[in-house]
């Protein structure tokens, strides 16, 4: 269960979250699913071992909420997105959104 930095006031998730957030992410049929999936807010690729706790690469990815109306810290809650993608949401509940794009076949460019 993920902790509240109270200095920060940021979520802190654990290893076991990040790897149960990684399943809810849309895959791209071309790519292992395990190493990359897609970003729904961008549409291009993140890989997994690139998350904000191991890398402080631009393109790493956080778990977001999926509905920031309903704040629960629950897995199906969580979904991944790069870092600099997170303040390009436009819905404050995307679970529709995501549903939609998960139902495309996405690849990615060879
Ligand atoms: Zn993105």
């Amino acid at each position: 269960m993920a902790k509240i930095d109270k200095k920060s006031n940021k979520a802190i998730f654990t290893n076991e979250e990040y790897a149960k957030t990684w399943e809810n992410c849309p895959i791209i049929q071309n790519r292992d699913r395990k190493d990359f999936r897609l970003c729904y807010i961008c549409k291009y690729p993140m890989e997994f071992k690139l998350n904000e706790n191991n890398s402080e690469d631009e393109s790493a990815w956080v778990i977001d909420l999926i509905n920031t109306k309903k704040p629960v810290l629950e897995i199906q809650n969580y979904i991944g997105v790069h870092a600099n993608c997170v303040k390009n949401r436009t819905k404050r509940d995307a679970t529709k959104l995501i549903k939609r794009i998960k139902m495309v076949g996405w690849m990615a460019p060879e």
